[in-house]
């Protein structure tokens, strides 16, 4: 049987900005695996790097030092017409913001990223039919964002993120514009998306009680990832 590989790698990944003359060291050195089915909650303070780390992971930001890998595969040296390629195929982005292009219904706006990678728009649209009825949308595959309510622009969001099945996905406080009861229930469609398509997810959130729900939970202390119990 084949050695399994954690769908995210980052090894020893570090980050820094230069700010006039001073030198943010955001990333020292952090290493965090990731496997598949698997989510893990990333809880930190604002300021401490946990969107840095997300964009770095999802090979939107290049990092300073370390490696990181997608899939297995090494993408420090990639160009960047190969990260992005990698990006589309396997890496899915949940923002706090939904990002939804208004004047797209919602089933389209989950059609549009198959698209662009080349399937057929028959099958793109019953894959986007599928995963928003997953998602509990079914009786909303023609509103636009503007006729949707918050929960339900989340979840379109998500569904958008996996269009393209990828194995991991990265969730940057995606219900911190959310209640509570709705943030309840888009973490309960995600989680349950997480573990039927065996995704390996990493979502950063300020919220206690829903990370609780997941597997594990580390945040950022001097710059390295930490268990936090
Ligand atoms: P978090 O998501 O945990 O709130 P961020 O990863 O957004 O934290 O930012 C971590 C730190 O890095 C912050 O102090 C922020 O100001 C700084 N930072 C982030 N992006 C940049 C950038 N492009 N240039 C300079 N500093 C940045
Ligand atoms: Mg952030």
């Amino acid at each position: 049987m084949a050695t399994p590989h954690p769908a995210l790698f980052l090894s020893r990944v570090e980050r820094r900005y230069i700010q006039g003359d001073a030198t943010l060291e955001i990333l020292r050195g952090a290493d965090l695996a990731v496997w598949p089915g698997e989510i893990v909650a990333l809880i930190a303070p604002s300021g401490t790097g946990k969107s840095t780390l997300l964009h770095t992971a999802g090979l939107l930001e290049r990092p300073d030092g370390g490696e990181v890998y997608v899939a297995s595969q090494p993408t420090v040296a990639l160009d960047d017409g190969g990260r992005t390629r990698l990006r589309r195929l396997e890496i899915g982005f949940v923002y706090q913001f939904h990002h939804l292009l208004a004047d797209f219904s919602a089933q389209e706006n989950v059609v549009l990223p198959q698209l662009i990678r080349g399937l057929p728009r028959r099958e793109a649209e019953r894959r986007a039919g599928e995963l928003l009825s997953f998602l509990g949308l079914g009786e909303r595959l023609h509103h636009r964002p503007a006729e949707l309510s918050g929960g339900e622009q989340q979840r379109v969001a998500i569904a958008r993120a996996v269009a393209n099945a990828p194995r991991v996905l990265l969730a940057d406080e995606p219900t911190g514009n959310l209640d509570p009861k709705t943030a309840d229930h888009v973490f309960s469609t995600l989680i349950a998306l997480v573990r039927a398509s065996r995704l390996a997810a990493v979502i950063a959130t300020h919220n206690l009680d829903l990370a609780a729900r997941m597997d594990r939970c580390v945040t950022i202390r001097d710059g390295i990832i930490v268990p936090l119990d």
